[in-house]
């Protein structure tokens, strides 16, 4: 069966209309309108023939049309209740395809992902950071994770130590995947437009690189970086006691005047350890 392409103005602008549909701002709803960037993202996920793929947020089955096309099976993840109907239209046909509605950060996704997986989704931009903490830190099965976000977010989810928006997110994304930044996207690929450039990331997911308790791992980190302008031993000593702090970081070998932006992966995992 040959489907008429959804990924340019027209096509979107019809569907729009015809389904008497507004791009919801509050639900992050930019809609990709650019075959090429659609032609990337796919690229850039690698996506062969029978590949498992999660998709966060549907929309009209953009990018999930593209994954489809190059033989994934897609489930796909979509919260405005007005989409079903819209989806089950323009991906008619497509036998690989499965919905759940609902939002992604109420779903188990361990149990809706069991096996190896991969991420394909132009995410909502205002839940991006929480749906990547997700992702990264439940341990699902997902060996790739190929996120559209805004380029600001794609600038600090590489970013390295020492440079002023190296963070938490950083840090989770670093420790548990290798990511880099595959291409920038400009606003007009997008109905309607946002006003700022967005870029695609891809995580290969890994085993960290250091063994530690992640669960604590992640406070540390959290904590480290609570109040930026703090130092080190003083935002930490926010929540452990001020005392564990100061011989953690002397046992560490980590100067406690820094502040969490200067330390690398190998620095948090020995604190955290230390400290716990
Ligand atoms: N994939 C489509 C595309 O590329 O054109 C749509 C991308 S749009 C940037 C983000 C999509 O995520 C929207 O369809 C929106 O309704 C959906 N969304 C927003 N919040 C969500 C949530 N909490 N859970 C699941 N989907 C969500």
């Amino acid at each position: 069966m040959l489907h008429p392409l959804i990924a340019n103005p027209s096509a979107t602008r019809h569907i729009l209309k015809k389904f008497k549909l507004r791009a919801v701002k509050g639900l992050g709803q930019n809609f990709l309108i650019d075959a090429e960037v659609v032609r990337r993202i796919v690229e850039a996920a690698e996506i062969c023939a029978g590949d498992e793929v999660l998709e966060i947020g549907a929309g009209i089955g953009t990018l999930t049309q593209g994954l489809l096309e190059a033989g994934a099976k897609v489930t796909a993840i979509e919260v405005d209740k007005k989409l079903p109907a819209v989806l089950k239209e323009t991906l008619a046909g497509y036998e690989n395809f499965k919905l759940v509605e609902g939002d992604v950060l109420k779903i188990n996704l361990a149990e809706l992902m069991p096996r190896r997986f991969k991420v394909a989704a132009n995410l909502p931009y205002y839940i991006t950071t929480q749906i990547l903490l997700t992702l990264l830190e439940k341990n699902l099965p997902a060996t790739k994770i190929v996120t559209m976000v805004q380029r600001e977010v794609a600038e600090r989810m590489t970013a390295s130590p020492g440079s002023k928006i190296y963070g938490a997110l950083s840090v989770a994304v670093q420790f548990r995947s290798e990511a880099r930044i595959a291409f920038d996207v400009p606003p007009e690929s997008f109905l309607p437009s946002p006003e700022v450039t967005s870029s695609v990331v891809v995580c290969d997911v890994r085993k960290p690189p250091f063994e530690v308790d992640e669960e604590f791992f992640t406070k540390v980190v959290r904590t480290a970086f609570a109040q930026r302008r703090k130092t080190l031993a003083n935002s930490l000593a926010a929540t452990f006691e001020r005392g564990k702090v100061l011989s953690a970081l002397e046992n560490s070998g980590i100067d406690g005047a820094r502040r969490a932006e200067t330390l690398s992966l190998a620095e948090f995992a020995k604190l955290s350890e230390v400290l716990k």
